[in-house]
């Protein structure tokens, strides 16, 4: 099996575009290493790219993605954790400012968490690593009360309050953000009108 055309182009397109534009900064970043200001907690949906969504350059976001941009709680328990090793990184050592988490309109994992889908493998992977947001379901209550989609949508958003919320159980995290040193985000995009919503901190 050939690797995909589609990369190569794509690559031969950024040879001659982007990374002919972006050579020195990418030079730069080499020798000096990265050092964003700004970490995303995204979505694994090929829709909600943040690169391209924030318009950014190289170095400039550090990004962790999986399935619906869940941050699992702090759980030092020997265990491998990867949303919580990229955080370990971006805090300790990358000194990151702010910490947006970014939801999105159309989430298949938060519909597959509302729908109770069957598991797609023995692993039930998705169905167990939804269950991190039932407390947004619990908060945002009965379902019967919302249209289907208004539902959708509202859980999409709990569910980005909950990842803000296991933020701040995460020791240091949380001990920079009450010094103010650090700051937590909540975005929501909408993917068919591209219009991206911003959580009020002090209306929620
Ligand atoms: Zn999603």
């Amino acid at each position: 099996m050939r690797f995909p055309q589609q990369l190569i182009d794509g690559y031969r397109a950024f040879l001659v575009g982007r990374l002919r534009l972006e050579q020195d900064r990418y030079r730069d970043l080499a020798e000096s290493g990265q050092a964003p200001q700004i970490m995303v907690i995204g979505c694994c949906d090929s829709r909600v790219s943040p690169e391209v969504i924030f318009n950014a350059r190289p170095g400039e976001l550090f990004v962790v993605r999986n399935v619906a941009n869940i941050v699992p709680p702090y759980a030092p328990d020997q265990q491998a954790h990867g949303v919580s090793a990229a955080l370990e990184f971006a805090v300790g050592v990358l000194k990151i400012k702010h910490i947006v988490v970014l939801g999105h309109a159309q989430c298949g994992g938060v519909k597959a968490f509302v729908e109770d889908s069957e598991p797609l493998s023995p692993g039930d992977f998705i169905g167990n690593w939804m269950k991190l947001m039932a407390p947004a379901a619990v908060k945002i209550g009965p379902r019967d009360a919302l249209s289907p989609a208004a539902y959708l949508a509202s859980l999409e958003q709990a569910n980005i309050v909950n990842s803000l919320d296991n933020l701040m159980t995460f020791p240091r995290l949380r001990t920079l953000i009450e010094r103010g040193q650090a700051f937590v985000h909540g975005a929501y995009f909408g993917v068919a009108t591209g219009q991206l919503s911003v959580r009020d901190v002090a209306t929620g």
